[in-house]
């Protein structure tokens, strides 16, 4: 095996912490030896890969009994970083953690940097960089979606699909490459009708990765709902029945509701990240209150989904339009859903109004907050929007979370784009390959195949010391 590292390295994998169990993990060529000669049995330096082994550790100098363990014994190339491994389950106290790991540095293992096994993991061989940076958002997942975005992307599905694409690319590349070393002759090795073909169902291809994008960084990041409304619509009630738990101050007198308040739900996997605001009044009764209409205005500049809610029994579905687009007009762009609250209070006469009605293409949901009541209607209404917006029916196709790769693709389009535009120009080899190489080197990029020490740095050092 191409062993890259001629130094161990050793750091816990477990967070500090008192836990049950703490995994101190150690890599490198003298993993097995070095932890050999601090345990019971020193045999373990011969044993086979893939082996467990039950002893105690001691300090061969002090001779101080540190912990009883379980040693897992990992043998090159078969580990995670393709190195000798070990990987020591103590007891989970600090004491024992960090006296264990100060004999493993006296006896000539140096602590791991921040992400260090990966970026090894990367280095050998074992991943690419598509898949080492999975590692970390899989560690980071918190939804059902998130967790599976990045499992497909750990296990190779994005970078199989890049992989394809540059292969494709690379053909024509070389043929063009080879025009070029032609010079003065007028040679076309490369058929100019089956590169443009090519071209574009490449194009296309990176596009689509390129949208869902949008919806990797809703996956990712979870999408923002701006909660606004006039004073005891029932905003601080809705948020409270979105969250079932009492978290915002549900308060009879108007204008109660000064702070932001958010929470996360997570519904079909999608994670939605509610605000609820002060309330919008036009003629505020304090300064306070005027801060807070303010900051809610600001507020709604950064919501994904601005869903206005309001009092079946007090406004009309006029108003309700001049109210919203009052709230909106800095932002004709902000989706929009509707919806009226207090159904258990109002009148046929008044639910008479809102018959049909539509707010920015979907029809205004109405329910009863307080009650819990028309709750699944409103999910629907929201899951209904996200999707609408292009963000989701991605199940099983591969979804682009990181933005590292969406800067990576958007070059490549607009190199692709550059080659097209050129074809139909007639433009010359030269220019021709000079784009496709960047479209293939920014595609490189994101598997890693063209890396630099910079990108290296800037990836692994966001992950924590162990990973
Ligand atoms: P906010 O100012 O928009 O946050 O409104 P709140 O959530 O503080 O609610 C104002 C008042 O309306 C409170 O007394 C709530 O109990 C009441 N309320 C909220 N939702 C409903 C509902 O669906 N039906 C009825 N009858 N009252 C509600
Ligand atoms: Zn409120």
């Amino acid at each position: 095996m191409s062993n890259l590292f001629s130094d161990t390295i050793v750091a816990l994998a477990t967070p500090p912490g008192v836990g049950a169990l703490a995994i101190v993990r150690v890599a490198g060529p003298d993993a097995v030896s070095l932890v050999a000669g601090v345990f019971s049995k020193r045999s373990l330096a011969t044993q086979p890969g893939n082996t467990l082994h039950y002893g105690t550790i001691r300090d061969p100098d002090g001779g101080a009994l540190i912990d009883e363990v379980v040693v897992a014994l990992y043998r090159a190339p078969r580990s995670f970083t393709r190195e000798d491994a070990v990987e020591i389950s103590t007891h989970g106290s600090d004491y024992v953690v960090r006296q264990l790991l100060a004999l493993l540095l006296r006896r000539g293992a140096r602590l791991a940097e921040a992400g260090e096994f990966t970026k090894r993991a990367f280095l050998n061989g074992a991943l690419d960089l598509a898949q080492a940076e999975a590692v970390a958002d899989l560690i980071a997942a918190d939804s059902a979606l998130s967790h599976q975005v990045a499992l497909n992307q750990l296990r190779g599905g994005f970078s199989q699909e890049l992989r394809t694409l540059r292969g494709r690319l690379v053909t024509f590349a070389s043929l063009l490459e080879l025009e070029l070393d032609f010079g003065e002759e007028d040679v076309e090795f490369a058929d100019r009708t089956g590169l443009r073909a090519l071209l574009g169902e490449v194009a296309d291809r990176v596009a689509a990765l390129l949208r869902s994008f949008e919806l990797g960084n809703v996956i990712k990041n979870g999408i923002t709902v701006v909660i606004a409304g006039r004073p005891n619509a029932g905003k601080s009630t809705l948020l409270n029945a979105l969250l079932r738990e009492e978290r915002a101050i549900v308060s009879a007198i108007p204008g109660t509701t000064r702070d932001f308040i958010e929470d996360e739900v997570s519904l079909d996997g999608l994670r939605f990240r509610f605000v609820d605001t002060a309330g919008l009044r036009d003629d505020p009764a304090d300064e306070v209150e005027a801060i807070g209409v303010q900051r809610t205005r600001q507020r709604v500049g950064q919501a994904a989904l601005l869903l206005y809610l309001f009092d079946l029994t007090e406004l009309t579905s006029a108003q309700v339009q001049a109210e919203i687009g009052a709230l909106t007009a800095a932002h004709p762009a902000l989706p929009v859903l509707a919806v009226g609250n207090k159904l258990d209070l109002a009148s046929n006469a008044q639910l008479a109004g809102f018959n049909g009605f539509v707010v920015d293409g979907s029809t205004a949901v109405q329910l009863a907050a307080a009650r819990g009541q028309g709750l699944e209607n409103l999910q629907a209404a929201l899951l209904a929007r996200v999707r609408g917006a292009g963000l989701a029916g991605h199940a099983g196709a591969t979804i682009v979370t990181n933005v590292r790769h969406a800067r990576a693709l958007a070059v490549a389009a607009e190199h692709l784009a550059a080659v097209q535009a050129g074809l139909d120009a007639g433009q010359g080899t030269e220019l021709l390959a000079a784009d496709l190489r960047h479209a293939l080197g920014a595609l490189g990029e994101i598997t890693g195949e063209i890396s630099s020490d910079d990108l290296l740095t800037s990836i692994f050092t966001q992950f924590c010391i162990g990973k």
